[in-house]
């Protein structure tokens, strides 16, 4: 098994849980832990670790991917787990600290008006985690993007979106998400919510007051989530591409 985390504050509570024991590293800058959960199952954990010139953690999509990439090629694990926080949306009734498991994934910020590469550029992976899984926690669209802000286009569209799915917005599932498919290793995301997309505060100010409660609630939920892993569990986690939901997004994109 293992767990990917963009930023060390959020991996901490887990690591230190679990009493996890830091590894040599098989790509600077990430960060390697490994142990065992509470079931006794080996795992290994990863963070992005930090940026040598600005000090602060190696966010978004380009970390994440390489970050899965090496993660699975060195520790051939059975399943990759991706947690962290995101941006909720009270059209769909989100709440601070709420957790939700990613279904299906997207790109916001990729867009390529060349035909068949406009597709592609939305992304569109499907991890579908069984319905019992985890079951108090809801089932979300996540939509990643290089960005913690949001244009005002993007913003319409997600708001759109955020009408007839569940979405969460962040800046790594769904690289991570690509990785995994390529290498048909399954996934399971899990995300809690450190500010709200369309509440009346900007998303940094909201995101550093939450960061400590939502990786609080970041922690339990994995707990969770690998309480109820078992290889059983992991055979039924269905991957495929999402074109339906890819089409969905373009329309609203085309829409002026
Ligand atoms: N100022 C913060 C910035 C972290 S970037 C700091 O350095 O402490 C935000 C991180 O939280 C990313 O890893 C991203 O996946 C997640 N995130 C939380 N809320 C988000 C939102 N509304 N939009 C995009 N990413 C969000």
């Amino acid at each position: 098994m293992l767990l990917l985390y963009a930023m060390q504050a959020e991996a901490d509570p887990f690591i230190e849980v679990l009493g996890l024991e830091r590894r040599e590293s098989c790509w600077h800058p990430f960060r390697v832990y490994s142990g065992r959960d509470y079931e006794g199952h080996e795992l290994t954990v990863m963070t992005s670790g930090i940026d040598e010139f600005y000090s602060v953690d190696n966010v978004a999509t380009q970390n994440a991917a390489v970050m899965a990439a090496m993660g699975i090629k060195t520790y051939q694990p059975h399943v990759v787990i991706n947690a962290g926080t995101a941006g909720g949306f009270k059209a769909c009734g989100a709440k601070i600290g709420e957790v939700f498991i990613g279904n299906n994934f997207v790109y916001h910020d990729r867009r390529i008006p060349i035909p068949g590469f406009s597709s592609f550029g939305i992304g569109g992976f499907q991890f579908s985690p069984p319905a019992e899984f985890c079951s108090e926690f809801r089932k979300a669209v996540i939509t990643t993007g290089n960005s913690l802000d949001i244009t005002a286009n993007e913003r319409r569209v997600l708001m759109e979106l955020a009408k007839g799915y569940v979405v969460v917005k962040e800046m790594e599932a769904t690289a991570i998400a690509e990785m995994c498919f390529q290498a048909r290793v399954p996934l399971i995301a899990i995300k809690a919510i450190t500010d709200l997309v369309d509440g009346e505060r900007c998303s940094q100010d909201e995101f550093m007051q939450n960061l400590q409660l939502a990786s609080h609630s970041l922690q339990g939920a994995v707990a969770c989530a690998l309480r109820h892993i078992s290889n059983g569990l992991v055979r039924q986690i269905t991957q495929a591409r999402n074109h339906w939901l890819v089409d969905v997004i373009l329309a609203l994109f085309a829409e002026k």
